[in-house]
């Protein structure tokens, strides 16, 4: 079997489909998997062991054999922890081929074969009978079936099935019950990532504003849940409007309907605000007291308890579809929309003097359909993007640089995606400034020149770089040459690098003294320490006891797959490091000049001057815009003397990760990386090597 497998090639900025194999796959699936960071987390693991001994016991108790099912075995970990608890019988389903293969080898090197039967099905495919592949009803039902949005990864069709043909009535569930709490926040940073604020322009000619039009204002945005570690998220960065509420809670021993439905609570602000937001986590229990209780609640929540990180359950962020003036100690409704596979909210002032018959009346107007987005900037712009496009420092920069070089007579073209620096360079002077790059859809940008007056200001040229014609540009030269650079296909932060790329295609249209902003790139490293994400690429070995180290070379194998010598993207903002070498440049690219034909390769070293683990190295690229106007895309600073990083929060960065890793902690004789990096400007792709 082939599979073709899309991806932006960063010399053309077009996608291309590659034919893989058909193990291409399922080593990206297995190597970019959460199987090792959901090893790591300790506190789940932990939890479950308890749960499931507990379940057990309580079968036991009442005379039964107890036969266990576990839906979604991975490894093989819950049956196994189900076997050592005295279990019967487990029966251990797992859809993904080779993680079933995985858990029978691990089943049988912990010398579980003779009661733990892997079978390689959807749960809803398992047959039960004589014949079947259970021989009987199971009395126990594990499973760890959770995202971050607790239903995302199907587990209420997965549970109302198994519980209509797989478990008996009254079956011990672990988890015992899952549980859904908001709370209500005004946050300018996290509204910044749906809505786009208003521009303020420092123009000759007084202050220019660029508004977004209505379309946009009034738009729900997209139901693609957003999901962050908000334990970095500072709490200066919001103001919680309302105390924790639960929403809804899921009991998994009865039976379960994934069909859509809401859930509605009444909310009274603590604090007058604007209410954007509602962040949301869960917990689930795992036994039927809530005793076990394996809990995602942020940092501000139980200030006194221990966090578990984790990157396999995180926390979500819904926005709201308008902000809502709320007053402290007023009544509201919070709605919780379900279906089968996504939540998504939205906030209802009670009417004066309402009662219960009007609250009746008015449910059927809560449930609104899931958010589409209409205005279709929501499309064009992801989260981060937003929240890049609303940083008003980063937009001032460009300010300048701009003003720098822009004259009344410029003729200026913008080669980047859905960039606002068109409009910035006709408010600051150019006459009709032109821009290339991912502009669709037309309806969006209509009615933002529309609500703006820009109508006849901005030409959009729909070509491709090297498509570009003199009739395009009216048979003028270009004087001024602009990009931020970004390009939504980009993965990896040298990506945009396009840009480059493209000014070399359109070489010939650009008049001998163009100014090209930004005139250079380059690209940084650091070697850093990991506070938590070394656990997504580290490997086990022993979990609670158990021999888990077939996964580990599994993992290890397939990233060796291909992906070997490559750097991975990683929001930087939500992953804690501390610098352990002094950022270095590494190498640096000239936009005044095209790309040339042969690649571009730097070796040397760099010195650990802080004690620490090196994990990785982090490389993000800066760009400059001016003699003195530069804007990173990675490193804003270094923020104390322990070293600890900041990061721009809109970009990702590139990790590699080194294979071991080494403890500097003698610094009177300081350990130095090797590294050798290699841009080949055929294919537009960075290759590295470490050596510790
Ligand atoms: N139980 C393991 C792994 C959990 S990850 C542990 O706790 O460590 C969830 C696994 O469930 C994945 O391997 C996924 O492929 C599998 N899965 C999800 N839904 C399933 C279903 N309905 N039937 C069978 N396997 C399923």
């Amino acid at each position: 079997m082939k599979t073709f497998c899309g991806r932006a090639n960063p010399t053309t900025g077009s996608m291309e489909w590659l034919e893989e194999g058909e193990d291409y796959d399922y080593h990206q699936e297995i190597a970019r998997s959460r199987y090792a960071d959901m090893l790591h987390d300790k506190d789940r693991n932990v939890k479950y062991y308890q749960g499931i001994r507990a379940a057990v016991g309580r079968v036991k108790e009442r005379g039964e054999k107890a036969i266990v099912l576990d839906i979604g075995t991975g490894t093989g970990l819950l049956s196994m922890m189900a076997a050592s608890a005295g279990a019967d019988f487990c029966y251990a389903i797992e859809v993904f081929k080779p993680m079933a293969n995985a858990a029978v080898k691990i089943v049988e090197k912990n010398g579980f074969s003779d009661k733990i039967k892997v079978i390689n099905k959807h749960s809803t495919e398992v047959t039960v009978g004589p014949e079947g592949d259970m021989q009987c009803r199971a009395n126990i039902l594990v499973t760890e079936l959770f995202d971050t949005e607790l239903i995302g990864e199907g587990a209420l069709p997965t549970y109302e099935h198994a519980h209509k043909y797989l478990v008996q009535e009254g079956c011990e569930a672990v988890p015992h019950r899952a549980t859904v709490y908001v709370q209500l926040v005004e946050s300018k940073r996290m509204w910044s990532w749906k809505k786009l604020f208003p521009v303020h322009v420092e123009a000759e000619d007084g202050e220019k504003i660029l508004v977004p039009p209505s379309e946009m204002e009034n738009c729900p945005g997209v139901p693609s849940v957003c999901d962050i570690q908000l334990n970095q998220m500072p709490s200066s960065d919001f103001t919680t409007l309302s105390d924790v509420v639960t929403m809804f809670s899921v009991d998994f021993s009865k039976p379960v309907q994934s069909a859509s439905t809401y859930y509605r609570v009444q909310l009274e602000p603590v604090k007058s605000g604007k209410a954007q937001i509602v962040l949301s986590w869960w917990d689930i229990d795992m036994d039927p007291s809530g005793m076990i209780n394996c809990t995602m609640a942020p940092y501000w929540v139980k200030p006194t308890s221990a966090l578990q990180w984790r990157d396999h359950w995180m926390q979500c962020v819904y926005f709201l579809p308008n902000e809502e003036p709320v007053l402290q100690g007023e009544k509201l409704y919070l709605t919780a929309c379900r279906d089968e596979y996504s939540v998504w909210y939205n906030l209802q002032k009670a009417r004066e003097g309402e009662n219960k018959a009007d609250e009746e009346e008015h449910k059927a107007d809560v449930c609104v359909e899931s958010p589409v987005c209409r205005c279709r900037a929501h499309l064009l712009w992801n989260r981060p993007r937003f929240g890049e496009l609303n940083d008003q420092n980063r937009t001032r920069q460009y300010i300048e640089s701009l003003r720098k070089v822009l004259k009344t007579d410029s003729v200026c073209l913008c080669i980047s995606d859905g960039s606002l620096l068109p409009v910035l360079a006709h408010y600051l002077g150019a006459k009709q400034p032109s821009r290339i790059g991912l502009y669709h859809p037309h309806e969006l940008w209509q009615a933002f020149f529309k609500a703006n007056h820009l109508e006849d200001k901005i030409k959009i040229i729909e070509a491709r770089p090297e498509l570009l014609k003199p009739s395009h540009l009216e048979d003028k030269k270009i004087s001024v040459l602009v990009g931020e650079p970004f390009f939504t296909t980009s993965l990896l932060p040298w990506h945009n690098l396009y840009f480059w790329y493209a000014r070399t295609a359109v070489s010939a249209h650009l008049a001998s003294n163009v100014t090209v902003l930004p005139q250079s790139a380059s690209l940084h490293m650091m070697i850093v320490e990991f506070q938590d994400l070394w656990r997504i690429r580290s490997p086990c070995g022993i979990c609670e006891g158990f021999d888990v180290q077939t996964m580990d070379d599994m993992i290890k194998d397939s990233l060796n797959f291909r992906e070997s010598k490559e750097a991975e993207p990683h929001p930087l903002w939500e992953y804690p490091c501390k610098s352990l070498s002094d950022p270095q440049e590494v190498l640096t690219f000239d936009f005044t000049k095209t790309v040339p034909q042969h690649c571009l390769s730097t070796e040397g070293s760099v010195n650990l001057s802080r004690k620490g683990k090196s994990h990785g190295a982090v490389l993000w690229m800066e760009y400059h815009l001016a003699a003195d106007i530069s804007v990173s895309t990675g490193l804003m600073q270094i923020s104390n003397e322990k070293g600890n990083c900041e990061w721009n929060p809109h970009c990702k960065q590139a990790v590699y990760f080194f294979s071991s890793v080494i403890e500097s902690e003698i610094l009177s004789d300081p350990t130095a990386v090797t590294y050798a990096i290699n841009f080949d400007t055929k294919t537009g792709e960075i290759a590295m090597d470490f050596k510790l």
